[in-house]
This record gives structure tokens, sequence and C-alpha cells, in this order.
């Protein structure tokens, strides 16, 4: 079957923000949730088609893929899209959205998935921004960052108990990690199946704690993460680190690293995406006369030369000493805008020779350059 596209799914514009994808998702998991349509073959693969749409589109890496290659990133070689959803993954996945609050996806996480009724722990995502500097930025770099994240308990290995014979089976769910009960939802009150309240879904309840952790099988530690940042990323830019985020209690799977990548202001160059800027200021004479200057680039200084009669506001391109596209396609150029200095404060002498310069009709724009100039201006506007 062919797969719809995503966007249309969500009915949602392929620029909506983050926060207009969620908006939309909610919607449509409220029209077609199970609960409001029991038995509805056709509203069950709404509900998991919009998942699947939303689970692509809420995270920027995978969105981005998809953007690009469309259905085909969701293929195996494409790294683990979730193409086929089971109504379980989607409400231990996205559940949060079903409750009085739509959590801000991602960060603090979706809290756990299940397996067979009995729950998996799952470690919340760490957050962490990274400075980088133009330099960095162009070349791509490796960042060592210290933080500080739960760990499994060493004394423990993870499990909490203060060893191997200290779980017995819970009571309340008889080891099952669900109980039924009545609970109130969008559609009124209902029977449903929720989490064991006394062993947290886990089925088991620990008789002897770890001293350590106290029963938790995490603790807080420093750890050193070495990070490899492509080159060509941006402001704003995040980078998911699976698994590499806090550890989940009682041994589940951990949380990921999310690296938000904040950008450094270059004292002399402005970027503007792959492109760089540079403004450029001569002299009266230097623009009339031509010469030759030194502008900076990210690794040193280029030479560049003016041509005598050099306009104010010409753009000299300064080819592929911008910055790499990050999906590896080209490089951008340097932009030199040139401006001319005109000077605030004269001395008499100098006031002399110009007005000497005012009399010879070369100093005067002819209808030509009048022309050209006015071109300049024009294009500025459109
Ligand atoms: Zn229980
Ligand atoms: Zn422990």
């Amino acid at each position: 079957m062919s797969k719809r596209d995503y966007y249309e799914v969500l009915g949602v514009g392929r620029n909506a923000s983050t926060d207009e994808i969620k908006k939309a998702y909610r919607k449509k998991a409220i029209e077609y949730h199970p609960d409001k349509n029991p038995g509805n073959k056709e509203a069950e693969e709404k509900f998991k088609e919009a998942a699947e749409a939303y689970d692509v589109l809420s995270d920027p890496q995978k969105r981005q893929r998809y953007d690009q290659f469309g259905h085909a990133a969701t293929g195996a070689a494409g790294g683990g899209f979730n193409a086929d959803f089971n109504i379980e993954d989607i409400f231990s996945r996205f559940g949060d959205i079903f409750g009085g609050h739509f959590s801000m996806g991602g960060f603090g996480g979706f809290g756990g998935g299940t397996s067979g009724g009995r729950r998996t722990n799952r470690g919340t995502d760490l957050r962490v921004k990274v400075k980088l500097n133009l330099a960095e930025i162009a070349k791509g770099v490796e960042k060592k960052i210290k933080v500080k994240k739960l760990i499994p308990c060493k004394a423990c290995h993870g499990s909490g108990a203060d060893g191997p014979n200290s779980h017995k089976t819970c009571d309340a769910c008889r080891g099952r990690g669900t109980v039924t009960q009545p609970t109130q939802t969008l559609f009124g009150v209902m029977q449903a199946t929720v989490v064991c309240p006394t062993c947290q879904g886990e089925g088991k309840i620990i008789t002897k704690k770890c001293m350590v952790c106290a029963g938790e099988g995490i603790v807080k530690d420093d750890d050193v993460i070495s990070i490899q940042i492509p080159a060509g990323v941006g402001e704003g830019m995040q980078l998911s680190m699976s698994g590499k985020g806090n550890a989940a209690r009682h041994g589940g799977v951990n949380g990921d690293m999310l690296v938000v990548i904040e950008e450094e202001n270059h004292p002399e160059l402005i970027r503007d995406e792959n492109d760089l800027l540079y403004s450029l200021v001569l002299t009266v004479s230097q623009a009339a006369l031509g010469t030759s200057v030194e502008v900076p680039t990210i690794d040193g200084k280029a030479k560049v030369t003016i041509e005598p009669g050099t306009q104010p506001g010409k753009v000299l391109r300064l080819r592929n000493k911008g910055l790499p596209n990050i999906n590896g396609y080209g490089t951008g150029d340097l932009l030199v805008n040139v401006s001319v200095y005109i000077p605030e404060k004269l001395s008499d002498s100098e006031k002399k020779i110009l007005k000497g310069l005012d009399e010879s009709q070369n100093f005067h724009a002819g209808k030509a350059a009048k022309d050209r100039i006015f071109s300049r201006f024009k294009n500025m506007f459109e």
C-alpha cells in the first residue's frame, strides 16, 4: 500500500513549526482514538497513520531525512523510522498527549515502553548546549562535554535490590504490571487498563533495597561524553545521540542525549546560511585608483583586487570561502560588500583639492553611470 504524505496526514504545511505539528497530531489522535471509535478498523488505521507521521515529523533529524528522501527514508536503509506502529506502542510512546497536558515532546521523555503488559523503564533525555565558533562549524569538530547524569548504580548493577533474592511478585497486579480500574478520560469514565500503581508496572517489588541508591538502581554521576559534530551545523540545530541520556530506574533503556548547537558570533564575518558576508570599507582614492586589500576569512586572510573605479555597493564573491552545506551539497561563498568612506571633517587644503576635483567633468556621473547606479538601487528593493 502506498503511503500518504506525512504532512498531508496531519493536515499541516511543509514548513509547520514543531508546535503546529504537535497540535495537529493531538487533534487527529483524539478524533481517531480507539476508545471513541470502538471496533472501527478505519479509525484505527487513521490513528496509526497519524502516530507514524507524528513520530517522524516531531523529530528534527527524522523530519529532515523525510523532507529529503520522502518515504524512501523510512525503510531499513533510512535508519529506524517506526514504520509499523501497533496501538500499544502508540500509547506507551505518545500516551502523554491524551492526558490533560501535552508534553513538549523529546525533553523529559515519554516515560517508558511496555512489553507483554509489564513496563520497561526509559531514562529521560539529557539536553546539552554546545557553543561553536565559525572555524569549528566550517570543519566539524569533536567536543568533549562533562555532564551530570543518571547512571546505573554499581553496587546493585542497576537493579535497585540488595542481593539476588530481594524481589517478590507484585500482589496488586499478580506480576502483570497493569490493573483494570475506572478512569476519567476525555470521553467520560471508562474501565481502563492502567499501569499498576503498586509496582509502577514492573510486576515485581523489591523486598530489600540497595543502600547505595535507595532502591532506585540509578545514581547521579559525572560523565564525559565525546560528541562528533559534523561540518555546517547552525544555531539551534539539534543532534540526537541515541542511548547517551539518563539511565532508567531498575535497569531499563537509556534516554537519548540531545545536543543543541549555539553559534558564536564572529567579530567580522556575518553568516547567511552557508555564505559569509564581510563589509569592506575603502577610501575614496582606493576605490577610484584601485588597490589590493586583505579580507578576513574563516581560516586567515584572503587577498582581494579592487579594480580602479570600484563603486560603493559592489559585491565581490570569493567562491567556496563560505561554510560547507551540512548535507554535503557544496560550500558557500564569502561575499565582500564594498562601501566607500567619505571623510566627515576636512582641512582647508583637502577642501581645496576636492573643490578642484569637482570642477573636473570626469568627476560628474554621466547618463550611463547614473543609469547603472539607478539600476543597482532598484535591485536592492526587488
Ligand atoms: Zn503491580
Ligand atoms: Zn544500587
